[in-house]
Parts: structure tokens; C-alpha cells; sequence
């Protein structure tokens, strides 16, 4: 009897000995295939003409494993764009395989910092995927250009790093860093300023309301029929909704109030007085996802998207308790925004196509 044991413990110890010995040259054979296969992937690539949304981050600056920073990627036809890119974002971008190198300007709706701290990583990805020439354009209201040049000097030294590692030929000095090309502030009554046209796309910006900050503003993508609308940081606001008007796709921001609550009391209980007053202190510049179904119901949009998800979730299952009442206040459908989701608009057609590619 015990003889059989032992023999089993033997069995036992080779077998595994035996998978241990084969992870190595099995890992290094998947990682040949998967790296062959996947680097220098193109996301865009074969899309169909139309308009497309990406969201590359749905979280706040609250912290939240599953969600970048606000960021979200808008592809017209050929032209791409980013609104916002806060933090970890632009990883999310290049596992997306999203052509950076391609990427034609970048959008801020304001300058709060989750909504440009990962600005550093999209100058550096872009530049050195595609020897760029030219820095990245960044389209805001005035006040951007302390921003950008903020972060070109921040990124002057590491720059040099580069150009003397890959030489300029790969990272043409020109081409590091960002310019700023600040629009002025559309008018406090929620009318929109055309802020850009590129081929048949046209970007318009609308003003909302995040005070204190005074030039936060939302945008409407129209391409080929098809439209798109990013509210930006904003309490429930009219301009959105006028804006929005017959729009395919309204992606909004949203805030429990009862669930940040709930996160308010908790910090308070253990002390933590400052931080409760900043809890206490956000509910009144950001809508409820009661409010964004509001807004989305009035304007008549196709579908409502929520996105800078607050306070952070940490599963589906609270989705519902995060939504609230928002689905007895519009008929359509209310995505809670998540990484990775993927929304296609084709022209000619009223199709909105939905795939997670990550
Ligand atoms: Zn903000
Ligand atoms: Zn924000």
C-alpha cells in the first residue's frame, strides 16, 4: 500500500516537473504567434465609411481598476480624433490597437486634470509610431495654450532621449509634443461654434455648465448624416440637450447621487473631513444618469451612452442601482459606458452597431 503511494507521489512530481520544463518553450512559442499576429495591428482599418466612437475611458479621477480616464475616440471616414485623454487612456488606445500614429488632433473639453493627464503618453505614442512632422494639434478653448506648453516642457528632456536613441529620421525633433489651437468660447446660451471642418467632417462646440470652471464645453461630430455628441463635464444642461437634437449617439457624463452619498458618509465616519466636503462639493457640477436620460429623451437622440462614471462600480451588478430611474425617463437604449465598447455608425444608413474589442 504505502509502495503505491509513493509511486503516485513519483507519478505526480514527474508530471508536474514535466509541464513546468515545457512552459518555457511552450510560452515562448504562443508569444511568437500572438506578437506576429497582433503587432502593428490597425483597429480602423476595413471600418466602414461612417462615424465610429470608441470609448477609451469611461472612469473620474476617482479611482477605479476597470475604467482609464475620460477619453473618448471619435473616426470620421478617414480622419481620427480623440476627445479627452485622462489617465491611462492611451494604453487603452494602443491596446485597442487604435492607429495613434494616424491620429489627426485631439479634443479637450476642459482643462480639469483627469481629462488631460494622460496627455504625455498620446504626444509620445503618436510621435514615434509615425515620425510625425508636425506636433499634435490640440483643438480648446483659449487657456490651452499654458497647457500644452506645460507638457512640451515637461517632455522637452525625455524628447531628447529619444531623438538621440532612434535618431530623427525615426523621431523627427518637429515632431514631438503638441500645439495648442484654441477656439474662442461659444456663447454662454448654449449656441454652437463650428470649431472645425476637415473634408465632410464638421466639429461644433457648445458651452455647458461645470463651474467653476468657465470654459468647459461639449461637441457635436456630424459626418455623412450620421452624429455624435460628448457632453463633456456638465450638470444637466439645455445646451446639451439643444445641441444633441436628433443626434445618433449622445455620450454623456453621470454621477449617482444616492451612491456617492453613501461614499460621502463613509470618508465622513472615518474623519475624513476633506475628502467628504470634495465628495459633497462634485454632485452639483456633474448630471445624474436620471438627468442624461432627460436630456437624451428631449433631444431625441438614437442612444445614450454614460460615461465618467462616478462614484466607480465594481461590477455589472450595480448597474441597475447606478441607473436609478434613468430607464422610466427614455425609451431608448442607455449604455453604462464601459472601456473598450466600440459603436459603429455606417453612412447611409440609421444602423448603430455595437462590439466590446477589448
Ligand atoms: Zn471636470
Ligand atoms: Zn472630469
Amino acid at each position: 500500500m504505502r509502495k503505491r503511494w509513493i509511486a503516485a507521489i513519483v507519478v505526480a512530481a514527474a508530471a508536474v516537473g514535466g509541464l513546468w520544463l515545457g512552459q518555457r518553450p511552450l510560452g515562448e512559442a504562443l508569444y511568437t504567434r500572438m506578437a506576429e499576429a497582433r503587432a502593428g495591428g490597425d483597429a480602423v482599418a476595413g471600418l466602414p465609411d461612417g462615424l465610429h466612437l470608441f470609448l477609451c475611458g469611461t472612469g473620474s479621477p476617482l479611482p477605479d481598476p476597470a475604467r482609464a480616464g475620460p477619453c473618448a475616440a471619435v473616426i470620421a471616414g478617414d480622419r481620427l480624433y480623440v476627445i479627452d485623454v485622462g489617465e491611462g487612456a492611451s494604453r487603452t488606445l494602443a491596446r485597442a490597437q487604435f492607429p495613434l500614429g494616424q491620429l489627426d488632433g485631439l479634443f479637450l473639453t476642459h482643462f480639469h486634470s483627469d481629462h488631460i493627464d494622460g496627455l504625455g503618453p498620446l504626444m509620445l505614442f503618436r510621435w514615434t509610431q509615425s515620425s510625425a512632422r508636425e506636433p499634435l494639434p490640440v483643438h480648446a478653448p483659449g487657456g490651452v495654450e499654458a497647457v500644452i506648453a506645460g507638457f512640451n516642457a515637461a517632455y522637452a528632456t525625455d524628447n531628447g532621449y529619444r531623438v538621440a536613441h532612434h535618431g530623427e529620421a525615426i523621431v523627427p525633433p518637429a515632431g514631438a509634443g503638441a500645439r495648442a489651437v484654441p477656439f474662442a468660447l461659444p456663447p454662454a446660451d448654449g449656441s454652437p461654434v463650428v470649431v472645425l471642418r476637415d473634408g465632410e467632417l464638421t466639429v461644433s462646440a457648445f458651452r455647458v455648465d461645470h463651474d467653476p470652471v468657465s470654459t468647459a464645453v461639449g461637441y457635436r461630430f456630424d459626418y455623412k448624416g450620421r452624429s455624435i455628441v460628448i457632453s463633456g463635464d456638465t450638470a444637466a444642461s439645455s445646451a446639451v440637450t439643444r445641441n444633441a437634437r436628433g443626434a445618433d449617439l449622445l455620450l454623456h457624463d453621470a454621477l449617482q447621487p444616492r451612491l456617492v452619498a453613501a461614499l460621502t458618509r463613509g470618508l465622513a465616519a472615518r474623519g475624513a473631513a476633506g475628502t467628504a466636503k470634495i465628495t459633497r462639493d462634485i454632485l452639483d457640477y456633474h448630471a445624474t444618469p436620471e438627468e442624461a436620460a432627460e436630456s437624451a429623451r428631449a433631444a431625441g437622440v438614437d442612444m445614450l451612452i454614460l460615461t465618467h462614471i462616478v462614484p466607480p462600480l465594481p461590477s455589472r451588478a450595480f448597474h441597475a442601482a447606478f441607473l436609478g430611474d434613468a430607464p422610466s425617463r427614455y425609451a431608448g437604449p442607455i449604455v453604462v459606458g464601459e472601456d473598450g465598447q466600440f459603436f459603429s455608425l455606417p453612412a447611409g444608413s440609421d444602423a448603430i452597431e455595437r462590439e466590446d474589442i477589448l
